[in-house]
C-alpha cells in the first residue's frame, strides 16, 4: 500500500496510529541532530521527523532528499511541541522509521510556493509544476466544483447533457473559424465549431426541451487576457420559454453557483438594465455596477457659449467623482493622458472642481462663468468637494471613453473589489450592427437572433433601429453569458440572412439544413452560453482565464509545453492534398 492517509489529513486524534505517506519534497531543513521535511501532495501538507539519535542513517539518508522527490514513509504520528496554528495539520508530525524513494527529481526551474520566482513564459513550458502550487491548485478544485453545482443544478431541473459534434459546418458568431481539412474528401474542410448553436437549435426541433453541455468551443481571434482560441461553455437550451423563463432559470443557475460554491445568497432577482440604458450610463454594454459615478448628459445646459469643442459636439457628458476636487494638475494630466490613449481615443478632457468653499473653478473658465458651471454640477448631482469629469464628441465613442474612464476612476478610488459580487441582466440590444468597412450589417448577436415581436415591422424600414430578443449576463463588467430568443420560423429567417448581406444560394449552401429543419415542426425555443472559464475566473478572483485553465495557450497562441502548433510531415500534407506556400 502507498499510503494510509493523504498529506492533508491527519489531526491530533490521530497520535499514536501507524500511518503510510507518500508525496513530494516541497522543503527540508536540517538542523543538525534533527532533519524536519514537509511532504506534499494535492490534499495538504505533512511535517516529517527524522533524529540523528534514533536514528542516523535514515536522518542521513533523509538529509540526501532534493526538492520535489517523490518518497514513501512509514511512521508514528506524534504531537508537535512547536505546534503551527497555520496547517491544518499543525499539531502533530510524523516520526520516521522508514524511508522509500519512489522517484527523484531534478531542481525545478522555479520554486513551488504561492509566491513563486517563475516568470509567466518559464511557468508555462513547465505547467506540470506550476500546476502543483497552491493557487492554481485552488483554481482547478474550484473550477470542478463550478461544473459539478452547474450540472447538479441543471439535472435537478430536466435539462440533459448532449454532446454535439466537434468536426463540423462553419458556424457564424462573429469570429474566425478553426478548419481541419478532411483526408477522406480531399479538398474538403471541417470546421472546429465556435459554439454548437445550430445543434442545440436541431435538438428542440428533435423534441429535447431542456439541453446543456459544458463543452470546448474554437474561435481564431486575437488573444486578450480573457480570450484564449479554445475555452469552454456552459451551453444551453430550452424549448417553449419566453425571454423572462430564460432569464429566471439562468439566473437561478446563477444563484445556485453563488450559493453552494462561495455561500454568497442573492435574494433579490438581478438588476435588468436595457442596452441603451447601459450604453447612456456606464458607456458599455457591460457595466461595472460594483460602483455609481454614472454618466450624465448635459448637452444642452453646456452648449451656446461660445466653446468650440462643445458647440460644435453632437454629445456632452460627464462624471462625478465624490471627494476629488482636490485633484492636483498632474493628476489632472495623467487622466487626460489615459483618455488620450489610443484604445480610448478621446481628444481631451473638461474638469470642473467643485470646491468644499462652494467654488467652482474649471478647465473652461474663459467660456463658463461659475454660475453656468453650477448648472453643470446640479445635473450631474455634485456636491461640494466633488470632481466632475467632462468629455464632448459624437455621441457613442464619447460615451463609450466616460464608460472607460468611470473604470479607471473606480479602480484609482478602489471601488471594484474583487470579493464583492454584482451581477445584473442586460437586455433589448440590437439586432443589427452597420460596418462602415464592408458597408453591411452584421447580427449583433448571431443570425439565427429573433427580432422583439414590436419590432418586427421595422426590419424592412430602419433595420438598424430593430431590437433583438437578447440578452447578456454581466458581473463586475464581465460579460458572463449571453444569448436570445431564436427566430424558429423559416420565412424569418430567410430574411434575417438577406438582411445580413447572403444571397439565397449563400444562405441556403451554409444554413440550408436549418432553415429545412424548421419545416418540421419547430418549436419556439431560446438559450444562452455562459462563459466558463470566465465565470470561474471571476469566482477565483483572477484577472485572467488562463489561470483556471488547466493548459491554457499564450498570447501568440501556442502552447509553449507540447510545443505547438508545429510542422507536419511532408507525408501528412501529401496525404490531406495540401500545399504549403508561406509568403
Ligand atoms: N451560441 C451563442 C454564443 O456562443 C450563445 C447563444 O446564443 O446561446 O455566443
Amino acid at each position: 500500500m502507498y499510503r494510509t492517509h493523504n498529506c492533508g489529513e491527519l489531526r491530533i486524534q490521530d497520535v499514536s496510529k501507524s500511518v503510510v505517506l507518500s508525496g513530494w519534497i516541497q522543503r527540508s531543513r536540517d538542523l543538525g541532530g534533527m532533519t524536519f521535511i514537509d511532504l506534499r501532495d494535492r490534499y495538504g501538507i505533512t511535517q516529517l521527523v527524522f533524529n540523528m539519535d534514533a536514528n542516523a542513517s535514515l536522518c542521513n539518508e533523509a538529509r540526501k532528499l532534493g526538492r520535489e522527490y517523490v518518497v514513501q514513509v512509514e511512521g508514528t504520528v506524534t504531537e508537535r511541541s512547536n505546534k503551527n496554528p497555520k496547517m491544518p495539520t499543525g499539531d502533530i508530525e510524523i516520526i520516521v522509521e522508514k524511508l522509500t524513494v519512489l522517484n527523484a527529481s531534478l531542481t525545478p526551474p522555479f520554486t513551488i510556493e504561492n509566491e513563486t520566482d517563475g516568470g509567466e513564459e518559464i511557468r508555462m513550458k513547465y505547467r506540470y509544476l506550476d500546476l502543483r502550487r497552491e493557487p492554481l491548485k485552488n483554481n482547478l478544485l474550484l473550477r470542478h466544483r463550478m461544473a459539478f453545482e452547474v450540472r447538479n443544478y441543471f439535472n435537478m431541473n430536466q435539462f440533459i447533457e448532449i454532446e454535439t459534434p466537434v468536426l463540423i459546418k462553419s458556424t457564424p458568431e462573429g469570429a474566425r473559424d478553426f478548419v481541419v481539412p478532411s483526408r477522406v474528401n480531399p479538398g474538403q474542410f471541417y470546421a472546429l465549431p465556435q459554439s454548437p448553436q445550430t445543434f442545440k437549435q436541431l435538438l428542440m426541433i428533435a423534441g429535447y426541451d431542456r439541453y446543456v453541455q459544458i463543452v470546448k468551443c474554437f474561435r481564431d481571434e486575437d488573444l486578450r487576457a480573457d480570450r484564449q482560441p479554445e475555452f469552454t461553455q456552459i451551453d444551453c437550451e430550452m424549448s417553449f420559454v419566453h425571454q423572462q423563463d430564460i432569464l429566471d432559470m439562468f439566473e437561478g443557475m446563477v444563484k445556485h453557483l453563488f450559493k453552494t460554491v462561495k455561500n454568497i445568497e442573492f435574494s433579490e432577482p438581478f438588476p435588468r438594465m436595457t442596452y441603451d440604458e447601459a450604453m447612456e450610463q456606464y458607456g458599455t454594454d457591460k457595466p461595472d455596477i460594483r460602483f455609481g459615478m454614472p454618466i450624465t448628459e448635459i448637452t444642452s445646459i453646456a452648449k451656446g457659449k461660445g466653446f468650440g469643442v462643445i458647440d460644435s459636439a453632437a454629445y456632452t457628458g460627464g462624471i462625478c467623482v465624490h471627494g476629488c476636487s482636490e485633484y492636483s494638475r498632474k493628476q489632472l494630466d495623467e487622466l487626460t493622458e489615459y483618455v488620450k490613449r489610443p484604445q480610448i481615443g478621446a481628444k481631451g478632457l473638461l474638469y470642473v472642481k467643485y470646491g468644499t468653499d462652494g467654488s467652482l473653478k474649471s478647465s473652461v473658465d474663459k467660456f463658463y462663468q461659475p454660475d453656468e458651471l453650477k448648472k453643470w454640477a446640479d445635473a450631474i448631482k455634485a456636491q461640494p468637494g466633488d470632481l466632475l469629469l467632462i468629455m464632448a464628441g459624437e455621441k457613442i465613442s464619447t460615451l463609450k471613453a466616460l464608460g472607460e474612464l468611470r473604470l479607471e476612476m473606480g479602480n484609482r478610488l478602489n471601488l471594484r473589489p474583487k470579493d464583492v459580487f454584482k451581477p445584473l441582466w442586460v437586455l433589448d440590444f440590437p439586432l443589427l450592427e452597420w460596418d462602415e468597412e464592408a458597408k453591411r450589417y452584421f447580427a449583433m448577436h448571431h443570425p439565427f437572433t429573433s427580432p422583439k415581436t414590436d419590432d418586427i415591422e421595422l426590419l424592412d424600414t430602419q433595420p438598424g433601429k430593430v431590437r433583438a430578443n437578447a440578452y447578456d449576463m454581466v458581473i463586475n463588467g464581465t460579460e458572463v453569458g449571453g444569448g436570445s430568443i431564436r427566430i424558429h420560423n423559416e420565412d424569418l429567417q430567410k430574411k434575417m440572412f438577406s438582411l445580413l448581406g447572403f444571397t439565397d444560394e449563400e444562405a441556403q449552401r451554409q444554413f440550408g439544413f436549418l432553415m429545412h429543419a424548421f419545416r418540421y415542426g419547430a418549436p419556439p425555443h431560446g438559450g444562452i452560453a455562459f462563459g466558463f472559464d470566465r465565470l470561474v475566473a471571476i469566482f477565483a478572483g483572477e484577472d485572467s482565464i488562463r489561470d483556471v485553465i488547466a493548459f491554457p495557450k499564450n498570447n501568440a497562441a501556442r502552447d509553449v509545453m507540447i510545443d505547438t502548433p508545429s510542422e507536419i510531415t511532408a507525408e501528412q500534407l501529401k496525404e490531406l492534398s495540401i500545399k504549403i506556400d508561406i509568403r
